[in-house]
């Protein structure tokens, strides 16, 4: 195994996980739905892992994206995103939508097969369906 891989290497690496189906089969991507449970003045977010999972990114920066928008304090406990506050499951549901057009999809092509990687501080987001590299506003 060597230690580096050129970019042109490690997209072709990531491209060969991908599955190859024809476009015509390709199921349409639904954005997962939040399961919320107020309680207490914290909002649950109980399928927080799965939702990142399905949408391929890190639970932290996904969260910390909530946050922002949110400007509430949060964290992550096992597979659940807990927030302090009362926020309604339709709002949690239209950040988690707001995320994924921002930092899943990819905007040449519109496919949501994409990595997300982080240089020099700098988030770009990697399609596997075109190739495209595109930089994506930082969450700070
Ligand atoms: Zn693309």
């Amino acid at each position: 195994m060597r230690e580096f891989y050129s970019y042109a290497e490690l997209l072709e690496r990531a491209l060969g996980r991908l599955p190859k189906k024809p476009e015509a089969v390709r199921e349409r991507f639904e954005v997962p739905k939040a399961e919320v449970v107020i309680s207490g003045k914290r909002t649950f977010i109980h399928n927080f892992k799965q939702i990142c999972d399905k949408l391929n990114r890190p639970p932290r920066h996904v969260l910390r994206f909530i946050l922002r928008e949110l400007a509430a304090p949060g964290t992550i406990e096992g597979s659940s995103a807990i927030i302090q506050g009362e926020i309604p499951k339709s709002t949690i549901d239209k950040l988690i939508e707001r995320y994924y057009r921002r930092y899943v999809v990819c905007p040449i092509c519109g496919r949501p097969d994409t990595f997300l990687v982080k240089e020099r501080r700098i988030y770009f987001i990697v399609c596997g369906a075109c190739g495209a590299k595109s930089s994506v506003p930082p969450i700070i």
